[in-house]
């Protein structure tokens, strides 16, 4: 639509911030190609470094609303002069190693940040403690299909989403899940939140079927898993408070609960997820999307969950603010022995945080295993496509 007019500047702001890599490396090539057949000139706006790094010929940094530093591409990302820019560039989660915390803009600009790794031996550690248990959650050839009117006389067209999916859990691991957007993670993950009801499988929460509990068992799994969106926005009420926003879910679930000790509670909340208590009485609007990310692992937390199902929660977040959020998630996990299935389209995250990695396509699982042995050795193409789909313009420079 935006060349329909033939334009000579082309104004592209985070055009593919929401989507997965492969497509994102679809729409890059397209602009490329459109660039080149038209001569126009873009103005490429992006959060995204490796993404500028691999597209533009000039960059510019902008800092608190201030230009603070300008050249050519190659120049500027191998001799950053700002610190700024510096910082930008190490906020990344590498590819190689595995750093305790990720380095936030803020860290690096103070001179705080330490990068220590964690060693093969203490990660097999942990395994051997995770997966001697018996799984938290286990689920079974599970299907989701959805009906979709084809148009031709009346027929109907199965979308099987989820498509005979079966793994397992282990409490207190992180467990990936990547693919494709379209290939069935956000279904799976409501599904097992039973916000989708499964059209054929199991679905064992600690050794129970929870797609044939009753209404009020339901209520009662509600509280031990909980999910994390992509966007806190679309799931923040514009009208509630932060405060009100936090204590709904523990109101519902302990109608018996005091208001004031209710509010205690959501005040520790914000703590805990880095918000001032000031927050309690602002707006959704009024917050960064950082900040409104963080009031949406506060709710997801509230009830003290065992399993949380993050899908997408960082993907919107600019790289330094994503560090943070991850780094709070490792936090709280560490704090609360929580579950995570971790879901992304972004390989480069989902391998820093997850223990066991799943790769799907199409509704099916394509391949699953440690998550570092799968990036240095997958074994199937697909992943080896969402691999080399990573944009690594930074490294190659
Ligand atoms: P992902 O989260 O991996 O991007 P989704 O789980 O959202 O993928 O979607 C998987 C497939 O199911 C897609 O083909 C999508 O169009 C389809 N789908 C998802 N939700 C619905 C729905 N409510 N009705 C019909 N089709 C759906
Ligand atoms: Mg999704």
């Amino acid at each position: 639509m935006a060349i329909a007019c033939k334009p000579k500047v082309l104004i592209a702001d985070e055009p593919t911030t929401a989507l997965d890599v492969t497509v994102q490396k679809e729409i890059i090539e397209l602009l490329k190609e459109l660039q080149k057949d038209t001569q126009m000139s873009i103005l490429f706006i992006s959060h995204d470094l490796t993404l500028v790094s691999e597209l533009a010929h000039r960059v510019a940094v902008l800092y608190k609303g201030e230009l603070i530093e300008e050249g050519e591409t190659a120049a500027l990302f191998k001799t950053p002069k700002h610190k700024y820019t510096k910082a930008l560039l190490e906020a990344r989660p590498s590819l190689d190693g595995r750093v305790k915390r990720l380095a936030t803009v803020k860290d690096i600009l103070d001179g705080s940040y330490s990068d220590i790794k964690i060693s093969l031996n203490e990660r097999a550690i942990v395994h051997k403690r995770i997966y001697t248990k018996a799984p938290l959650l286990k689920i079974n050839n599970l299907h989701k299909t959805y009906w979709k009117n084809s148009g031709l006389f009346g027929k109907k067209e199965a979308i099987k989403a989820v498509d005979g999916v079966s793994f397992s859990v282990f409490e207190g691991e992180t467990l990936g899940l990547v693919g494709e957007s379209g290939c069935g993670k956000s279904t799976l993950g409501k599904t097992i939140m039973n916000i989708e009801l499964a059209t054929d499988g199991e679905i064992l929460y600690k050794g129970k079927d929870i797609t044939k509990l009753n209404k009020s068992q339901i209520a009662a799994m509600r509280k031990e898993i909980q999910i994390i969106f992509q966007d806190p926005f679309a799931s923040l009420h514009p009208r509630m408070t932060i405060g009100q926003a936090i204590s709904e879910p523990i109101a519902v679930h302990h109608p018996g609960s005091s208001k004031t000790k209710r509010k205690r509670q959501v005040l520790e909340l914000l703590e805990q997820v880095g918000l001032e208590a000031s927050y309690f009485y602002r707006y959704p609007h009024e917050l960064s999307g950082g900040q409104r990310q963080r009031v949406g692992i506060a709710r997801a937390i509230a009830l003290q969950p065992k399993l949380l199902i993050c899908d997408e929660s960082v993907s919107a977040l600019d790289i330094s603010v994503q560090a943070q959020v991850l780094n709070l998630l490792n936090d709280l996990k560490e704090e609360y022995n929580f579950t995570y299935i971790f879901i992304s389209h972004d390989l480069a995250v989902v391998k820093y945080m997850a223990d066991q990695l799943i790769v799907m396509n199409a509704g099916k699982i394509e391949e699953a295993g440690d998550a570092d042995e799968i990036y240095a050795n997958p074994r199937k193409e697909y992943t080896q496509a969402l691999i080399n789909a990573i944009p690594k313009g930074i490294e190659r420079l």
